[in-house]
C-alpha cells in the first residue's frame, strides 16, 4: 500500500462513498475530516449533474463537511465542450444551467414545448420530469444538427432503496431517438479528467497523477476514471458493489471510506 505514500489530493466520489441520496454514509463525514487533518485535499468528484453546486455544496455542509470550492461535477465537466455564445438546450438540471452560463453559453431549458431557433448543443443530463415532449424536442434538435453531449452515462444511481434511473437512462433514450451517438462529459471520460488536470495544476506545477487517489464505489466508473487519470484508484463497498462483496483482485478495496481514511492518515504521518 506504500503506492499510495505520494498521494496530496484524495478525489472522492458522492454517491455511494460519502452519502446515499444525501443519508451520510456511517463514519463518511468523520472520515473526510481525518484526511483533511492529515494534509490531504479532498475533491468531490460527482457525476451529480441535477444539482447546483451550491445545493451540492450546501447538502455537504449540513452533514458536517465544509466543501466551498471542493465540488467538481459533470455539468462543469460538459460545459468544457461548448463554446462562449452557444445556443445549447438543456435536457437536465439546474446544475446544467449553471455551468452552461458560467462557460458564456446561453442556456435554452427544454421544457417540452417547441424551441424558437437552431441551438448548436443539446446537453443531456439527470432530470425527474423528463417526460415523451422533452424527449422529442430534445432528438428533433439533434437530428437537425446539435452535437449531442450527455454529462455521464450512468444508468443508474445508489439509494438507500436501491438503484434509482440515473442520467444515462435518459441519454440513451435521446441517443436511440435521434440516432446519434453522445460525447460523454462526466467520470470515466476525457472531459473530467481534463478538468481534474486542470484544478490540480498550477503555472509552476504541472499535473502529477502520482499525487493524485480516486476513491469511488463504482469500477466502470471510478475505476475506469482513475486509469484515465492515471491515478491510483480504490473500490469502496459502500455502494454499488456490496459489503464483503468479491471484486477484480487487481484494484485496491477498502470497505468504506472511513477504512480508507485511516491509511490515509497512516501514510501522511511516515511522511
Ligand atoms: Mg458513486
Amino acid at each position: 500500500m506504500s503506492k499510495f505514500s505520494r498521494v496530496r489530493t484524495v478525489l472522492c466520489d458522492l454517491d455511494g462513498v460519502v452519502w446515499l441520496a444525501h443519508q451520510p454514509i456511517a463514519g463518511s463525514v468523520d472520515a473526510v475530516v481525518r484526511m483533511r487533518a492529515s494534509g490531504h485535499r479532498v475533491l468531490f468528484v460527482t457525476n451529480n449533474s441535477a444539482s447546483t453546486i451550491a445545493d451540492q455544496e450546501q447538502a455537504l455542509q449540513q452533514i458536517g463537511i465544509p466543501a466551498s470550492g471542493d465540488v467538481v461535477s459533470s455539468s462543469m465537466a460538459a460545459a468544457r465542450l461548448l463554446q462562449r455564445g452557444e445556443r445549447v438546450l438543456v435536457t437536465g438540471g439546474p446544475g446544467i444551467v449553471e455551468a452552461v452560463e458560467r462557460q458564456g453559453a446561453i442556456a435554452v431549458r427544454n421544457t417540452g414545448a417547441e424551441i424558437s431557433g437552431p441551438v448548436d448543443a443539446v446537453v443531456v443530463g439527470l432530470h425527474r420530469d423528463f417526460d415523451y415532449p422533452r424527449l422529442a424536442v430534445a432528438a428533433t434538435a439533434v437530428r437537425a444538427g446539435a452535437r449531442l453531449i450527455g454529462t455521464n452515462g450512468d444508468a443508474t444511481y445508489p439509494t438507500a432503496d436501491g438503484p434509482a434511473p440515473g442520467g444515462g437512462a435518459i441519454l440513451a433514450a435521446v441517443e436511440a431517438a435521434s440516432g446519434v451517438t453522445p460525447q460523454i462529459a462526466g467520470k470515466p471520460h476525457k472531459s473530467m479528467a481534463m478538468l481534474i488536470s486542470e484544478i490540480l495544476s498550477a503555472a509552476d506545477q504541472p499535473f502529477d497523477p502520482n499525487s493524485v487517489l480516486m476513491v469511488g464505489d463504482r469500477p466502470e466508473t471510478d475505476g475506469l476514471f482513475a486509469a484515465e487519470l492515471q491515478c491510483e484508484f480504490v473500490l469502496v463497498r459502500s455502494g454499488v458493489v456490496a459489503p464483503g462483496e468479491v471484486v477484480d483482485s487487481e484494484v485496491a478495496v477498502a470497505d468504506d471510506l472511513p477504512d480508507l481514511a485511516a491509511l490515509a492518515s497512516a501514510l501522511a504521518e511516515v511522511d
